[in-house]
């Protein structure tokens, strides 16, 4: 899908959101220039610090919709993190999402001087003590891996004021809903707490329903599918053929 086809952008922009100055000038040099549908709904109500449930998929734009609001709820609020400490966490199924979000708060951020750390298991864990050490102010995670520093004593979860889940039926599909629940507990109930989610399965609504308070629903649909874009046809080729098949194709 192409974010920037003007059929699904809206016509408000990020200032009539309330994001500040410095994450405009971020977004700008982005060349972000209108926000997406669920961007337009959902950056107002995160500045509020109300709870959402998120029914989007990758490419909507919802990165920028939690993360634009949450860094600049932290830069407001300049409190000291602590060593060893997150105010803010996002967990995410794959190592490949929590690199790209990572990228994104990296380049929203880059005027506020907040300070994130991405970590994830498959790789050394002494680089991620490091990066923890002195405390950041986000954090994106892996499930695995951030409850492995936090069974070492390098990590904990009790200054945590904003939670974000994200892709919460993969971490589901992933087999993480357990550690999840586990993660979820460490941190303080005062919260705010975002779930997204590209489908609904119970598993995923009974977890919405003890981690969200009160939570404002936001559901947004790509605006064309690939089924609609792109001709498929399938050839039933039987395997000594398929090469000779491919080609003629
Ligand atoms: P996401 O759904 O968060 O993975 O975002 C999909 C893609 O759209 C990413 O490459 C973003 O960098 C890009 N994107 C997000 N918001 C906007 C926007 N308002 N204008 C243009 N591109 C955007």
């Amino acid at each position: 899908m192409c974010i920037r086809n003007n059929s699904i952008l809206t016509d408000s922009n990020f200032r009539d959101l309330g994001v500040a100055e410095a994450l405009q000038r971020a977004l700008r040099a982005e060349d972000y220039l209108t926000p997406t549908p669920i961007q337009t709904q959902a950056i107002p109500v995160l500045l509020t610090g109300k709870d959402i449930l998120g029914i989007a998929q990758t490419g909507t734009g919802k990165t920028a919709a939690f993360l634009l609001p949450i860094l600049q709820r932290l830069a407001e609020s300049r409190v000291a993190t602590g060593p060893r400490s997150t105010r803010a966490l996002v967990l995410a199924p794959t190592r490949e999402l929590a690199v790209q979000i990572g990228e994104r708060a990296r380049a929203y951020g880059h005027h506020l001087g907040l300070r994130h750390a991405v970590v994830y298991g498959g790789v050394g864990i002494r680089p991620q003590i490091a990066a923890l050490s002195r405390g950041v102010d986000l954090l994106i995670a892996t499930p695995g891996r951030l409850l492995d520093l936090i069974q070492q004593g390098q990590l904990r979860l009790d200054r945590v004021t904003h939670l974000v889940l994200d892709e919460a039926d993969r971490m589901l599909d992933m087999g993480f809903i357990r550690d999840v629940r586990k993660i979820v507990a460490l941190t303080p109930k005062e919260r705010q707490s975002l779930l997204f989610s590209a489908t609904m399965p119970q598993e995923i609504g009974r977890l919405a329903a003890e981690l969200l308070r009160a939570p404002v629903r936001i559901e947004v649909t790509p605006a064309a599918s690939t089924v609609e874009r792109v001709e498929q046809r399938a050839y039933m080729v039987p395997m000594p053929s398929k090469r000779a098949f491919l080609t003629r194709l």
